[in-house]
């Protein structure tokens, strides 16, 4: 705990908590510098900064970008999670965000028919109902939350197992921004270019090393630190790329609220002496 939370989510994506009730959240846990980074998008930024004015606790504009890379050699298209933050003038990045939202809206509508073909469940209109009607909000746990109100899986884990998940029938990849314009609209944007989480996506080590190194060459600013429960070696790993390639460090919980309850706000992996931290840099 050392009051730096550089990523978390509110019910304007995935979380569970409304901006206002994350922010008073935050402040009990006692963080002073909060980012909120929600899947593509920033409208929750100013019911944040609204509340937050009434408490010793600085936010941060974040958003949580679904961006793609790919290897030249085999060919094939990965998704990964950038998180912009700190943006001094947000209008090049919304731009984009608008984009993602609309994507996002129409991949609900895929997938929600991919998942009536397995089930026989029309289960869009409620979905749909979980974001309160603004369909450019639907996320995957959304879908996977439906599920399980509908009896279809016990838990959302097992949603993501048997049907959202890579390979599985009502997969629908994410047809995202690439990740050099990623990080070149998140600089125009005057932000910085966080790598979230690189050990969570499923990569081998040889593409994890891949992906930093990618990441490095085109422009990227930090590294999300491991979570402090994945293994030490996975630390020294990610802690070697960042000293190879000269990167600043991100701590973020990647809180969701009340249907993560393992995550908690504000448990950020410790930095490593030498690791200079991306908030070093805010204005
Ligand atoms: P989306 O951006 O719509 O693809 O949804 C991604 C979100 O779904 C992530 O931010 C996680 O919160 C959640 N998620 C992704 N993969 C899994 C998984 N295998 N198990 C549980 N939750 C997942
Ligand atoms: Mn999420
Ligand atoms: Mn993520
Ligand atoms: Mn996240």
């Amino acid at each position: 705990m050392n009051g730096v939370d550089l990523h978390t989510h509110s019910n304007i994506s995935d979380g569970s908590h409304s901006p206002e009730m994350l922010v008073r959240a935050a402040v009990e846990k006692g963080i002073h510098t909060l980012a909120l980074t929600d899947h593509d998008s920033m409208d929750g930024l100013s019911l944040a900064e609204k509340t937050a004015a009434e408490f010793p606790i600085k936010i941060i504009s974040g958003v949580e970008i679904s961006s793609q890379w790919s290897r030249p050699s085999t060919k094939k298209t990965y998704g990964v999670h950038i998180i912009a933050l700190n943006m001094q003038d947000p209008e090049p990045l919304q731009q984009v965000l608008r984009q993602q939202q609309k994507t996002r809206a129409a991949r609900a509508i895929e997938i929600c028919q991919l998942l009536q073909s397995c089930t026989g469940l029309d289960l869009y209109a409620d979905v749909v109902a979980k974001v309160d009607g603004i369909a450019d909000r639907i996320t995957r746990t959304h879908i996977a939350q439906t599920l399980v109100e509908q009896g279809v899986v016990k838990r959302a884990q097992q949603a993501f197992d048997a049907y959202l998940k890579e390979g599985k029938k009502a997969y629908v990849k994410f047809e995202g921004i690439g990740l050099a314009e990623t990080i070149d609209v998140i600089h125009a944007s005057q932000g910085f270019a966080v790598l979230a989480h690189p050990t969570r996506y499923g990569l081998s080590a040889t593409n994890i090393r891949y992906l930093v190194e990618l990441f490095a060459q085109q422009g990227g600013d930090a590294v999300e630190l491991p979570q402090r429960a994945e293994p030490a070696g996975t630390r020294q790993m990610i802690d070697r790329m960042v000293t190879l390639h000269q990167l600043k460090v991100s701590i973020g919980s990647d809180f969701h609220g009340d249907h993560m309850p393992w995550i908690h706000l504000g448990n950020v992996p410790q930095v490593k002496e030498g690791q200079v931290g991306i908030w070093e840099s805010f204005v």
